[in-house]
């Protein structure tokens, strides 16, 4: 049966050889590149080979009711709205006022976690989608340390 291996969102996988059962860490970013399922073979250092699926760990997608800053810099905006999904890849944005945006344009993100402490989080973004006054951003990396990270992961 083939092993299926969990990729992290920073592409690393803990890839298990099934006759030594030595553990190895492997960067897998070269195998995956868009694709959410890939069979690799793998070669341990035991002399075995053999075939694991990867598969990457999906992104989930929180609910949440945040108000938040957005500034877009290169248009001299300062917008309020509310933050109201948001997962390790990005966020959701619903403005209070309709103003003229572009997809690709990069954003400046202040919001106060819904946390114990209420935590301030800023983040860089760009902006991925436009429907009317929702606005879906994408966070300049997947990778989220500190309170976003745990909030993410476990709130
Ligand atoms: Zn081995």
């Amino acid at each position: 049966m083939l092993a299926t291996i969990l990729v992290k969102e920073d592409f690393q996988a803990f890839i298990t050889c099934p006759s030594c059962h030595r553990v190895k860490e492997q960067d897998v970013s070269t195998f995956m590149g868009v694709e959410s399922h890939v069979k690799i073979r793998c070669r341990c250092s035991c002399g075995h080979s053999f075939h694991v699926q990867l598969e990457r760990r999906q992104f989930v997608r929180k609910d949440v009711s945040l108000p938040v800053v957005c500034k877009i810099q290169e248009r001299g905006y300062r917008l309020s709205g509310t933050v109201t999904d948001i997962s390790q890849s990005g966020l959701r944005v619903r403005l209070v006022t309709s103003v003229p945006l572009e997809v690709g344009m990069r954003v400046d993100l202040s919001f106060n976690l819904d946390d114990r402490d209420n935590s301030l989080v800023e983040k860089f973004g760009t902006i991925r989608s436009i429907s009317d006054l929702e606005v879906g951003m994408a966070f300049d990396s997947t990778q989220h340390y500190g309170k976003l990270g745990l909030y993410i992961e476990f709130h």
